[in-house]
């Protein structure tokens, strides 16, 4: 064993990496959660399934060619975990890894035909306070797998609302429906395959909202990947 191995080797004795979920060390790997953790999610498969259940969220509200989510969303699960670190804890890793096992699902079902990948956006004024977009981190890890732009010059949100979880369904449809615009540079995508990137589907509101907003891009098409999908 060379030095710099043995030095290595004894740091990890002292100060072992473990995994985020279950504590587990894992020195040595670049991830922040093991792969066992990771293979405990629940997939739904639903990437080499047309018409599968997020498909059927949009039927007869917006065209969307194709919509997946990666995994259930269920509360109280490692999933629920990894997004609300991702989402209110800045670990913007954990979106990256999740959006590059996106990647992966799309990669294997034949679903990298998309010109864009297009991060739902935040406010300007969420996203000063939050200090990023998690949307943004979970597109770069797609594009790190696919090879798909990250765009963020398409879509925009002009409306400011508070948390959204408090709210009933139709409170929630209501405040979204007109929250997102496109931008003047969107033009410049006129036919293109766009995806759309959310963390959970829960309603399809925003996802809707977004979609409508599209539409002022001439002949684009729309697709969603989004990692969870609320199972209740
Ligand atoms: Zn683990």
């Amino acid at each position: 064993m060379k030095i710099p191995q043995l030095f290595l080797c004894l740091y990890h004795i002292f100060f072992p990496k473990l995994c985020i979920c279950c504590h587990n060390d894992i020195s040595g790997s670049p991830e922040r959660v093991c792969g066992k953790c990771l293979d405990s999610l629940a997939l739904t498969r639903f990437e080499n399934w047309r018409g599968n259940r997020v498909e059927q969220m949009f039927w007869g509200r917006t065209k969307i060619e194709f919509a997946f989510a990666g995994y259930y969303f269920r509360k109280n699960e490692t999933i629920q975990n990894l997004i609300h670190r991702f989402k209110y804890h800045g670990e913007t890793d954990i979106a990256v890894m999740l959006g590059r096992q996106l990647g992966k699902m799309l990669k294997n079902s034949n679903n990298t035909y998309f010109d864009a990948v297009v991060p739902v956006p935040l406010h300007p004024i969420k996203k000063r306070i939050r200090g990023y977009n998690q949307c943004q981190f979970l597109a770069l890890g797609i594009s790190q797998i696919t090879g798909i732009p990250v765009a963020t010059d398409i879509l925009i949100r002009t409306s400011y609302s508070e948390s959204q979880t408090h709210k009933s369904r139709a409170d929630r449809q209501l405040s979204v429906s007109k929250a997102f615009a496109v931008t003047r540079e969107a033009t410049k995508w006129m036919g293109a395959r766009l995806l759309l990137v959310d963390d959970v589907v829960t309603t399809g509101a925003t996802i809707e909202a977004c979609c409508e907003a599209l539409k002022a891009i001439p002949c684009a098409s729309i697709g969603v990947a989004a990692v969870g999908m609320a199972d209740s």
